[in-house]
């Protein structure tokens, strides 16, 4: 197979133009397992994006309250400040992908490329509602995070078509992520669940991983948890936290594989839910 390395996005776009039967190569820990595996032939043409830097940088608009990431910034840079800071739920999420040469290589742009349910970084996507910039040969779109996962392993992304940056609000109000895997460390996620409180707008975003054929966004419990709290002294009643964990529960829609079984998922998946709540806010009653 050939390998192209372009050193700008324009390169790069033109160079998947084409060839749209190329395969974006960011980290490789996707691509590279999957070749490995035979569960994907090398196409003719590999496109290397580590060399594109315009994917691998990210800036900070504090008038407009965003935070814009490069397709191709590794989950080590996402872990340390001042992105972390800003960006905390991504940050927790990213300490728990795989061993620190995963995350040295690793990519925020691969892991949506890929797709997968188990993506540590989408459900963080979704509960931030983040906006996808999309270029191509024919121009750029803005796509919502929503609109581009379609399924297992299924974007809405044309055979044309990039990442190029990924767009996040900052956010006043706590935010966090967590998973549960067969060990505690280099496990791919059997359930998790990312929730980003916005204090501005007094409202509680709750996204689920490894449940569903996509990320879940579960808006009857995000609307429960949201109308339960005083937001005045950020105070809980238990029993709203113990109601936000069974529709969460109810929201899943998980199944039964070689790494865990649906029943377990939509267990798991609800405590995590309520873990989260807990530590968004404080708790009045009794703990359980
Ligand atoms: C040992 C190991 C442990 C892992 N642990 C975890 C884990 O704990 N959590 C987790 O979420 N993942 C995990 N992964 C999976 C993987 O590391 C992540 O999904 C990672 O984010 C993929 O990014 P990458 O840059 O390596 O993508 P690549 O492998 O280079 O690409 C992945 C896919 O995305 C496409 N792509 C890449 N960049 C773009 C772009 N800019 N635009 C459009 N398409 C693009 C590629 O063509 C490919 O189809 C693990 C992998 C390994 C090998």
């Amino acid at each position: 197979m050939t390998l192209a390395v372009p050193t700008s996005l324009d390169d790069a776009v033109r160079l998947l133009d084409e060839h749209p039967d190329a395969m974006l190569l960011a980290g490789g820990t996707d691509a590279m397992v999957e070749i490995n595996d035979g569960h994907r032939r090398p196409a003719s043409l590999v496109i290397a994006l580590n060399r594109v830097s315009d994917l691998r940088s990210w800036r900070h608009d504090a008038d407009a309250g965003t935070v814009t990431i490069g397709a191709g910034i590794t989950y080590t840079e996402l872990m340390e400040p001042p992105l972390a800071t800003l960006l905390p739920a991504l940050a927790e999420a990213s300490r728990t992908v795989g061993s620190p040469q995963i995350r040295n290589a690793g990519t925020l742009g691969g892991n949506l490329g890929t797709c997968s349910p188990a993506g540590d970084g989408l459900p963080v996507l979704s509960a931030l509602d983040a906006k996808v910039r999309i270029v191509s040969a024919d121009g750029e779109r803005d796509a919502s995070i929503h609109d581009v996962m379609l399924g297992v392993k299924r974007t809405s992304l044309e055979p044309n078509e990039l990442i190029a940056e990924i767009t996040l609000p900052v956010r006043s109000g706590w935010q966090g992520y967590a998973k549960v895997g067969v060990r505690n460390a280099m496990v791919i996620a059997v359930a998790s669940a990312c929730l980003a409180v916005d204090e501005t707008n007094q409202s509680v975003a709750i996204a689920l991983g490894s449940v569903g054929p996509t990320v879940i966004r579960c808006t009857e419990a995000e609307q429960h948890l949201a109308s339960a709290v005083d937001w005045d002294t950020g105070v809980v009643d238990h029993d709203a936290i113990g109601r936000v964990g069974e529709l969460v529960s109810a929201a899943s829609s998980p199944i039964t594989d070689h790494r865990s079984t649906a029943e377990y998922r939509r267990h798991a998946v609800g405590v995590l839910a309520r873990r989260l709540a807990r530590r968004a806010f404080t708790i009045n009653g009794v703990a359980a």
